[in-house]
């Protein structure tokens, strides 16, 4: 087996042999523990029959981890700088392919036609820019990409916010955009110290496994998730001025949000925290007929 390129002496070593330096607007933080390494390639559960894709290779100390576990792997990276880099210490391995390219920017789905012809399970592996995690994280899951699930590095704050369960702190829209199409649970909690440099926050793995279907039946998505951001424009209001403060000027009055808060049977002094994925499904339902 290769040498770890994730050890703190050999990724000094690579920088120094490239004379590179991290870009902190990147949101450029390596890991250089392969004991962490090898534990997020464990939770995403990869075999020789499946195919990862990656999200900033970085000097590709995970990348090399997802090669030895998968078929293939296809990283995105947008620092043009780490190429050559790449080239080197991933040299050992023939079944990587580098794309250069913004992964906000990238026709995902197409990659994956390109890339993954002869692969049917694909899980998406990385260590996050934490810049754009959320970004990165909806675009993969809104695009209803052919993707098994994901298995990601992130602030732990944001992991926390996308675990949460319904009448906690953290619960809010962003649990509930994950968490419809995706059964969302954090698998590890990790230190700061793992990295170079090291982050000025907490971090986490977060592991989603996409849905077969949404866990509810709603009549438009989009008006579902502008309801559950209306409901949580300010945690502390009621949801009924919430929605009437936030959804779409004109359409509704105030009457017909309170008649569709009574057919959903949801009191309208409650707060958006403590309504259920399913309560926010029969409320959208309702109020649907009054904005379309
Ligand atoms: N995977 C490496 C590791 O774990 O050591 C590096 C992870 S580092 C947290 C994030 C990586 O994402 C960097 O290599 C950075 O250049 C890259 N990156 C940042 N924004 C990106 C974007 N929009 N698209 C693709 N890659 C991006």
């Amino acid at each position: 087996m290769n040498k770890d390129i994730a050890t703190p002496a050999r990724t000094k070593e690579i920088m120094q042999k490239y004379g590179f330096s991290f870009k902190k607007s990147l949101g450029q933080n390596f890991l250089i523990d392969p004991n962490i390494l090898q534990n997020i390639v464990g939770h995403a559960g990869l075999t020789k029959e499946h195919g990862a894709i990656e999200i900033g290779p970085g000097i590709g100390a995970l990348t090399e981890h997802l090669a030895r576990a998968s078929k293939k792997v296809v990283a995105f990276e947008i620092d043009q700088r780490l190429l050559p880099i790449l080239d080197d210490t991933l040299s050992p391995y023939d079944n990587i392919h580098i794309r250069h390219s913004d992964v906000l920017k990238a026709d995902v789905r197409q990659v994956m036609e390109e890339e993954f012809a002869d692969i049917k399970d694909v899980m998406v592996v990385a260590n996050l820019p934490y810049y754009v995690t959320t970004p990165i994280i909806l675009k993969l899951l809104m695009e209803d990409l052919p993707i098994k699930g994901l298995v990601v590095m992130l602030q732990k704050e944001v992991a926390d916010r996308i675990a949460a369960k319904p009448g906690t702190k953290n619960y809010g829209s962003l649990s509930i955009a994950i968490q419809y199409y995706t059964e969302a649970s954090t698998v590890m909690i990790v230190p700061k110290t793992v990295f170079i440099p090291q982050p000025n926050v907490d971090s986490a793995v977060i592991k989603l496994i996409k849905r077969k279907k949404p866990p509810v039946e709603v009549t438009d998505e989009d008006f579902f998730f502008t309801v559950t951001r209306s409901s949580f424009a300010q945690r502390r209001k009621t949801i009924l001025n919430n929605l009437t403060s936030q959804l779409p000027d004109g359409k509704a009055k105030k009457e017909d949000i309170l008649k569709a808060l009574e057919q959903a049977g949801i009191e309208p002094q409650r707060r958006g925290e403590s309504l259920s994925i399913p309560e926010f499904a029969n409320l959208a339902n309702a109020l649907y007929p009054y904005f379309s």
